[in-house]
């Protein structure tokens, strides 16, 4: 099994093979198809698993094979419940789409730092803004940040984002969304509280347990 035999296209199976992946990881095989064909994913997946690229390579497949939509609008919406696992992801962005011919324009919106330098980098929109959800919040209720239009939502540690008590954020921002569009799932546990918050979320989801 190869990147490349999931539907990959070579800008990103380069980047792949530069970082020394031989091949896709279990979670990777399971979710890059379904999320390319626009599916919902509702995935239990452990840190060390690969989820990190099972989200992002098929997003940012689609988001550069899809033209953007309004460029003040934010296309993919990654919500996370700290800010270093925010600043990891932004890093994996860079590494995964570092041989795209046009560059994506990738936001962090993280609380503990200043707003300002995130509201300035969010004017004119984003390809992809990755957020803790507090901060998210401010910075629509600034003004910087609009969320109408995002295509692509990805929950990542959705148990820690419930555990670290961003439930009330969550569901204040998932109002915010358009009703028509992707939503990609990640937890490592799934008690009852996120059971039924993923129930409630996903549209037929694809169940991927590896
Ligand atoms: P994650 O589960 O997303 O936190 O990823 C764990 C680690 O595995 C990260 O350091 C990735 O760079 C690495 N990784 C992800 N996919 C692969 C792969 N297919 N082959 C080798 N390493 C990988």
């Amino acid at each position: 099994m190869t990147f490349a035999s999931l539907g990959l296209s070579e800008a990103l199976t380069r980047a792949v093979a530069d970082l020394g992946y031989d091949e896709p990881t279990p979670v990777q095989r399971a979710t890059i198809p379904v999320v390319l064909r626009g599916g919902d994913v509702w995935a239990s997946a452990k840190t060390g698993s690969g989820k990190t690229a099972a989200f992002l390579l098929p997003l940012l497949e689609s988001l550069r094979s899809r033209p953007g939509g309004s460029s003040r609008q934010v296309r993919a919406f990654i919500l996370v419940p700290t800010r270093e696992l925010a600043a990891q992801i932004v890093e994996a962005v860079q590494q995964y789409g570092r041989h795209l011919p046009k560059p994506l324009k990738t936001c962090l919106a993280v609380g503990g730092v200043s707003a300002n330098p995130q509201m300035l980098a969010l004017r004119g929109g984003a390809d992809i803004v990755v957020a803790t959800p507090g901060r998210a919040l401010d910075l629509v209720e600034q003004n910087a940040l609009r969320l109408g239009a995002v295509e692509t939502l990805v929950l990542d540690e959705a148990d820690r984002l419930f555990s670290l008590g961003f439930a009330d954020e969550l569901t204040r921002l998932l109002e915010l969304l358009p009703e028509r569009r992707q939503n990609l799932l990640f937890s490592a546990t799934f008690p009852p509280a996120v059971h039924k918050f993923a129930e409630a979320l996903l549209h037929e989801p694809t169940r991927i347990d590896v």
